[in-house]
């Protein structure tokens, strides 16, 4: 994998789908695209070849937007999984997943991993660093009815603001390893957004305001907010339905019956004593809550009494879905808790998980 870098948008590549970028663009791209200000903003688009709102963002921003004026900042634009993106998939087998190839932050130089994608990523990253950049966005697509919402890898005030120019909703997470965001945080403040399902209109036009409103932005706003001013979420835990349990959703009465329009629930904070299921004729525990580390934490996120399954404390679930099979295969959901930003940095848990179906 050889780096390929432009001081020019091609001819012709804005007219181009993301299906179709493989035929001009031999692999990862950085294009630099010059602005007034020439501190750039880093945009990353394509990591996932399947995951395509960054793309459209970014090309009806330039085509629609600048195509006759100059940016009012300087843009890297990194186009990432051109290869997948021609099949509409996240990656091709054998291909690493390139939000993983990023190099990790705090650990030595990866420069001598001879994996041709993190050699890659490793130049680039070192290249962009030099650059000193403004910020960084790197835009994703995910899976499932889950809200716009975005991530940051540390605890900082100017990447919480950023974030939250996105979305009030902020996610923390530190697993996985390898992410351009978590690799970029060192010199810069980075977020990864989540703009919903593929294909949307609603948000390729939401991830298009945004990285203007970052073009804009003459800087990072650092002030410190109250916890209450800031949805700050962490990961606590991954939730599963006992094994041989028989489980549906009302009205439908089952050992464990689930209230009707449960996957609602996705990204509300749920006060404690939130119902969640009826228990008919099963009063032990019926659900698994797993921390990351693998220890059960159920009695601290869930009571099974009285016939009914409730919260324990405040908690946030996503991943939330009606389909019977889908928890039986994977889990019943994820769970977030909201953690303060103005906490000493010790007592917020370290190795935050981003959960596998966060994308
Ligand atoms: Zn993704």
């Amino acid at each position: 994998m050889q780096p390929h870098i432009l001081d020019h948008i091609p001819d012709g590549l804005l007219e181009k789908p993301s299906t179709a970028l493989h035929q001009q663009l031999p692999g990862p791209t950085l294009i630099h695209i010059r602005g007034q200000n020439p501190q750039p903003l880093v945009v990353s688009v394509l990591q996932h070849g399947n995951e395509d709102t960054g793309w459209e963002a970014m090309r009806s921003l330039l085509k629609h937007r600048y195509a006759d004026r100059d940016l009012p900042r300087s843009i890297c634009l990194l186009i990432g999984n051109v290869a997948a993106a021609r099949l509409q998939l996240r990656r091709l087998d054998g291909q690493p997943d390139y939000n993983r190839c990023w190099p990790q932050s705090g650990q030595a130089d990866q420069a001598d991993n001879p994996d041709p994608c993190v050699q890659l990523f490793h130049h680039y990253t070192e290249l962009i660093r030099s650059l000193r950049p403004f910020a960084a966005i790197d835009i994703h697509n995910n899976t499932g009815l889950n809200p716009h919402y975005s991530a940051i890898n540390r605890i900082d005030w100017r990447m919480i603001h950023l974030a939250r120019l996105f979305s009030e909703t902020v996610v923390y997470f530190t697993v996985p390893h390898g992410t351009l965001a978590d690799a970029f945080s060192e010199f810069c403040p980075a977020v990864t957004l989540e703009c919903g399902q593929a294909g949307n209109v609603h948000g390729t036009d939401h991830a298009m305001d945004y990285i203007e409103k970052c073009l804009r932005l003459p800087c990072i706003d650092d002030t410190p907010l109250s916890s209450e001013q800031t949805q700050l979420y962490h990961m606590l835990a991954t939730v599963y339905v006992s094994p041989d349990l028989k489980f549906g959703f009302m009205p439908e009465k089952s050992t464990l019956s689930f209230i009707a329009n449960l996957d609602h629930l996705n990204f509300h904070e749920l006060a404690p004593g939130t119902l969640l299921a009826y228990l008919h004729g099963h009063s032990s525990r019926c659900l698994l809550a797993l921390d990351h580390y693998g220890n059960d934490i159920t009695d601290n996120c869930f009571s099974f009494t009285n016939g009914m399954l409730r919260t324990l404390r405040p908690l946030m679930p996503s991943m939330l879905t009606p389909d019977v099979r889908v928890i039986r295969q994977d889990c019943l959901c994820y769970l977030m808790e909201r953690i303060d930003p103005n906490a000493p940095a010790a007592s917020i848990v370290d190795n935050e998980v981003l959960p596998d179906a966060l994308e």
